[in-house]
């Protein structure tokens, strides 16, 4: 399998090579020469597969000239190492928890299996290679866990001071080993703005190989194909013969656009909710086929604030035709107060905690299912991405007392932080690139 850019589908590479460099040169993203199509056999009898050998046969098509099997089956028993339960909220609503992981949210999946693959690469590279990450919070955690004490393999991580909450402070900091934080004097934006002239800098490139961990990489995209499959298939065990629908909360559409992939190959879903908050690009364009982003707004799930979500190209990819695709998604967006509303009722009705990103996704469903009840066999699956511990200060105070915090948090909570103080100089910055060798 090759992957072109869509800038242009001239240019085409290997999948090691769309790992390593992320973005194509032309600034395009990466995308599979074409999508295979899983055997019948396996669609039919989900149940029968173990969830690392299903995860297998989704993606081995599009690794196979990268990794051997064995290789393969390794990255995936790293990757998929906690649970992925389905709880059923009400007859026809289930919540897919995809937060069990390390750091309490689904990016998880993708940057475990993103580790794995540049892990294998570096077996076979005397040089050590440096994954800078730009974070607002949830990213920087999940690339931090999945790369921790993988050799050869520096991360360091540009969060900004102040800005991001308590625990993901903690999850950004604490880890030490082959993982340094840089706690920058300024927003998010410089600390993007300090990764991209690192980038750009070919003399700083000679002296230290650089890459990114950004989540349109290939690498990080096509895993979170594997809980689609993996919900599918605990429905099957409920045998129910009825359509199956899933509302995914959106930001940058990543996750959803694997929804689509995984459907395109074949897994049965008969339809898709773009659920977002008030940014609401992609629900406008599918009332009327204009794309306007306007400026990102604060809400409530920050991390689906994003305006301009960079993988809906790979969506209008997968459906190139308007009509098919709002036949196949629909898009809903809510506001803040739905939002906690919501978090309200389902804690009062059916004593589940969601957290505000999976709320917007529970209210997606809900209006799909509503709006479509003259078809009452439809049963609807939410991703709830992300564990409500996480944005506990979201929560209306009455709830936050019964939310339950892992124990894996305790002891998190109890660490001490390293970072090192950098201002958004970007000449500091590379000095310490440079020093840090
Ligand atoms: C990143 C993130 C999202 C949005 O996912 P996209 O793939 O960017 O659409 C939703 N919820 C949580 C908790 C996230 O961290």
């Amino acid at each position: 399998m090759l992957y072109f850019s869509l800038n242009n589908s001239r240019h085409r590479v290997s999948f090691q090579e769309a790992v390593n460099r992320g973005l194509a040169p032309d600034k395009g993203l990466y995308f599979p020469e074409s999508i295979p199509k899983l055997s019948r056999r396996i669609i039919h009898n989900l149940s029968e597969y173990e969830i690392h050998e299903l995860a297998f046969q989704v993606i081995y098509p599009y690794v196979q000239n990268t990794f051997s099997k064995e290789v393969l089956r390794g990255i995936i028993e790293k990757t998929l190492n906690f649970p992925f339960p389905l709880i059923s909220i009400d007859e026809d609503i289930h919540s897919l928890e995809l937060f069990h992981g390390p750091t309490l949210a689904f990016k998880d999946v993708g940057a475990a299996f993103m580790a794995g693959c540049l892990g294998h690469f570096q077996e076979k590279n005397s040089a050590p290679v440096t994954v800078l990450v730009a974070t607002s919070g949830d990213t920087g955690g999940a690339v931090a866990r999945g790369f921790y004490k993988v050799p050869k393999v520096k991360v360091v991580i540009l969060y900004p001071s102040g800005k991001v909450s308590e625990l993901q402070e903690k999850q950004l900091t604490t880890l030490g080993g082959n993982i340094e934080t840089l706690e920058i004097e300024g927003n998010f934006d410089d600390c993007q703005n300090l990764v991209k002239c690192a980038f750009l800098d070919k003399e700083l490139q000679k002296k230290r190989s650089l890459t990114s961990a950004n989540s349109i990489n290939v690498a990080r995209w096509l895993p979170q194909m594997f809980y689609y499959f993996i919900a599918y298939r605990s429905l099957m065990e409920k045998s129910s013969d009825k359509k199956i629908i899933f509302s995914v909360p959106s930001g940058n559409f990543g996750n959803l656009c694997a929804g689509i992939l995984a459907a395109q190959m074949g897994l049965p879903i008969e339809h898709f909710v773009a659920s977002t908050n008030s940014n609401d690009t992609i629900p406008r364009f599918m009332e009327n086929g204009v794309y306007e982003p306007k400026t990102a707004r604060t809400t409530l799930s920050n991390a689906m604030d994003v305006a301009d979500p960079s993988n809906f190209v790979r969506i209008l990819e997968l459906y190139p035709d308007f009509k098919d695709l709002q036949n196949s998604m629909s898009a809903y967006r809510f506001t803040d107060p739905q939002t906690i509303e919501a978090i309200q009722n389902i804690w009062k009705d059916k004593a589940y905690m969601l957290d505000p990103h999976g709320a917007v996704g529970y209210l997606g469903l809900q209006r799909y299912l509503k709006r479509k009840n003259q078809e009452p066999s439809a049963l609807g699956v939410f991703l709830e991405t992300a564990h409500p511990v996480k944005f506990i200060d979201k929560i209306p105070e009455e709830l936050r007392k019964e939310i339950i915090m892992p124990d894996a948090l305790k002891d998190l909570m109890k660490k001490h932080k390293k970072a090192k103080k950098l201002s958004k100089d970007y000449e500091n910055f590379r000095s310490y690139l440079l020093d840090t060798r």
